[in-house]
């Protein structure tokens, strides 16, 4: 199996870390599902399905995306959307549910 990395960091070890995740060889699979008849494709699809996530290489935590910032609405974002809404934009009104959460 080959080995894809990446640095990030690891909210377990609280630095930036290597991050690791085994990846399939996909040509060695072609192969033998080739040689197999086909009979080996079914092992190649949950290879790739089931990597796996990408772990620490220092402690094995499994890898976390960091959150997004906090929203920060300002009042001239809240009256530009709420002017869409009251001309009647349902694109506005969507924007606004989604911030405000209702
Ligand atoms: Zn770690």
């Amino acid at each position: 199996m080959a080995v894809r990395e990446k640095t990030d960091w690891c909210a377990a070890c609280g630095k930036e870390r290597l991050f690791r995740r085994h990846e399939p060889e996909h040509w060695i699979h072609l192969g033998f599902t080739i040689i197999s008849g086909g009979w080996w494709l079914p092992v190649w699809l949950c290879a790739a399905a089931f990597r796996g996530p990408f772990r620490c290489a220092r402690c094995g935590e499994p890898y976390r995306p960091p959150a997004p910032p906090p929203l920060v609405l300002d009042a001239s974002f809240l009256l530009y959307h709420l002017r869409l809404v009251r001309s009647g934009s349902r694109s506005g009104a969507l924007v606004l549910e989604r911030c405000l959460g209702s």
